[in-house]
């Protein structure tokens, strides 16, 4: 068995950056059920920063985190690049676009309600009209982040510092002895004064082997569909675009002069609705773009 200061269960954007943190004054060792680091969501994401998630307390947080995704990393790579972000609504969402303007205006002066006319401009497939979108809100804040430079940034930083990252093991056991944490995966142990739960979706099921009660988590599947829009249509300036209800996102990777260029739909509840009520002209996915 071999003791740390600390023992991060997860390797994800939360479990690397909390270890890429403490590292700097604590031995740290970050233990992932999978493979490899960043498998599950910190892998999967749109990756996308902007005001529009979350309450006033997450806003806040997102803007101070501001300052830390404008910079490079150590190897020269910008952390993220500036991307508008488009809020969209149909007559029935307009109560959730205020709201949405009024909570994000708090932290930004550059949020903006636009009209027909500049969304065409900003997203010409858009489906406008009585029956469609008819007001829109745009954050010119939004910014794409780096995924991998952000998660390699971290691991680089806790390595550096002397921590490990540990992958193939799943903490199936913690239990409590003379006044420390041991945590188990099959006949391996470690042991730490202080464990931090960055789970993810699998943050209760952590919680439960450590007698901590759960918050209400449970993991959840979702869908990305990718495709490439057609050659006359250059998708490289179109802002991320999300309707003011988790009913449809999407943002454009890579551009006309990319031969990866493709589109993101990330979790569409009402996708059968998509190409009549939100998007005038989006090609049909082909099955061997759907991810
Ligand atoms: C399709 C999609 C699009 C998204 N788009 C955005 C976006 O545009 N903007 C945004 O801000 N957020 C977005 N998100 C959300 C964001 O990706 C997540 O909030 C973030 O990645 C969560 O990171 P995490 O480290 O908490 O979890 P995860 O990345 O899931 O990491 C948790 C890790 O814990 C490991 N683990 C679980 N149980 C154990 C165990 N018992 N022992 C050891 N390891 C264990 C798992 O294997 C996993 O690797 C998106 C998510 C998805 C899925």
């Amino acid at each position: 068995m071999t003791s740390f200061d600390v023992l991060v269960i997860g390797g994800g954007i939360a479990g690397l950056s909390a270890a890429a943190a403490l590292s700097t004054h604590a031995r740290v060792v970050v233990l992932e059920a999978e493979a490899a680091p960043g498998y599950h969501s910190s892998g999967r994401s749109a990756t996308f920063y902007h005001l529009g998630i979350g309450n006033r307390t997450v806003r806040a947080l997102t803007t101070f985190s501001r300052p830390f995704f404008e910079q490079t990393s150590d190897q020269g790579a910008p952390l993220s690049t500036p991307k508008a972000a488009l809020w969209i609504a149909r007559s029935d969402m307009i109560d959730g676009l205020n709201a949405l303007y009024d909570g994000m205006r708090m932290f930004s002066d550059q949020v903006h309600h636009v009209g027909v006319p500049e969304m065409l401009d900003l997203l010409p497939v858009l489906r406008t009209g009585p029956d469609a979108i008819i007001a829109g809100v745009v954050d010119e804040t939004g910014r794409k982040l780096d995924a991998d430079a952000l998660q390699q940034g971290f691991a680089r930083t806790l390595r550096r510092n002397g921590g490990q990252i540990e992958t193939g093991v799943r903490v199936d056991s913690i239990t409590r002895e003379h006044g420390a944490w041991l945590l188990q995966s099959g006949d391996k142990a470690w042991r730490a004064g202080v464990v931090v739960n960055a789970a993810g979706a699998w943050a209760d099921e952590v919680a439960r082997l450590a007698g901590v009660k759960p918050l209400g988590l449970s993991p959840l599947r979702r869908t990305i569909i990718a495709f490439d829009p057609p050659d006359n249509i250059e998708t490289r300036d179109w802002p991320f675009v999300k309707t003011t209800v988790d009913e449809f996102y999407m943002l454009p990777e890579g551009g006309a002069c990319s031969p990866r260029r493709s589109m993101k739909f990330p979790a569409i509840p009402s996708m059968r609705n998509l190409r009549t009520t939100t998007l005038r002209s989006l090609p049909t996915a082909s099955k061997n773009t759907l991810r």
